[in-house]
């Protein structure tokens, strides 16, 4: 019998997740719809189901350790592995597009707990999905770990005061968490290298969802892409990497 391929993606009810969700099905995989909410999750879902593909709900807050276990005994129990895993769901805080002088995004008067719940989702989330899922993806024969940062993580990009991020100065939350996210992905790459676990980062690039009242330029779509090659590069594929569609993103 041929393997099933599975892929679990976080906040993948809507925005690019929800994209990658369906470029995964298309391409025959069975879909793990992991959204917070489990009614959101059980409707796109059935929209994936809807449009011809495999797709089942799971209910996870990257936040709330009950639900990641759940989530892994659920996917223990009816597929026994994991093969492809999407660390998409990710929160902005009030928002990295806000003008330059937005007084809660600049780091002398930036809300504290604000930074904190940005890094409860956006980094330490992702540490507590990937760490139960990796039983799963060990039993993978070609296991994919995707982390979406953003552009707004690139420390040679954003230090750059007449880069192209310059006039948006990346919130004092986000810039920062998706920052760490990349050195967690380079930490994560260099400890599973060696199990032939892929992982890498990706910056979809400006994508209108409701992150930025869908001020961004690209579809969810083609944010999507960039996310789902990495999740299906073939075994000389890269590790420890962050792309974006233009390529290698720098550090
Ligand atoms: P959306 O706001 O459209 O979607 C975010 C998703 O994450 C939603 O499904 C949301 O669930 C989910 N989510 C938020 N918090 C949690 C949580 N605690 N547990 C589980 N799910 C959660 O945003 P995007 O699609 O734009 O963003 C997706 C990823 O892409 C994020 O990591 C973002 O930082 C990144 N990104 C986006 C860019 C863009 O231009 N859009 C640019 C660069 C990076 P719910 O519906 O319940 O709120």
């Amino acid at each position: 019998t041929t393997h099933q391929r599975v892929a679990l993606v976080t906040g993948a009810n809507k925005g690019i997740g929800r994209g990658a969700a369906e470029q995964l099905a298309g391409l025959g995989m069975t879909v793990l719809v992991a959204a917070r909410d489990t009614g959101r999750g059980e409707e796109a879902a059935a929209g994936l189901r809807a449009a011809g593909g495999e797709a089942h709900a799971v209910t996870l807050d990257v936040t709330d350790p009950a639900t990641i276990e759940a989530a892994a005994k659920q996917i223990e129990e009816t597929f026994g592995h994991l093969d492809v895993l999407i660390n998409n769901a990710g929160i902005t805080g009030s928002g990295q597009v806000s003008p330059a002088d937005a007084d809660d995004q600049v780091p002398s008067s930036v809300d504290l707990d604000m930074v904190r719940a940005v890094f409860e989702t956006n980094v330490f989330g992702v540490i507590a999905v990937t760490n139960a899922m990796l039983p799963l993806l060990r039993r993978s024969p070609a296991p994919r770990i995707v982390n979406v940062s953003s552009h707004a993580a690139s420390l040679t990009i954003f230090s750059d005061p007449h880069g192209p991020l310059a006039a948006l100065l990346p919130s004092a939350a986000y810039s920062p968490s998706k920052t760490a996210l990349g050195a967690l992905t380079v930490q994560y790459a260099n400890e599973l290298r060696d199990d032939g676990i892929l992982v890498n980062a990706v910056a979809p690039g400006f994508v209108a969802t409701d992150s930025n009242n869908h001020s961004g330029h690209l579809t969810v779509a083609q944010g999507a892409a960039v996310l789902v090659r990495l999740a299906t590069a073939g075994p000389d594929g890269p590790t420890a990497g962050f792309f974006g569609e233009e390529g290698r993103v720098p550090w």
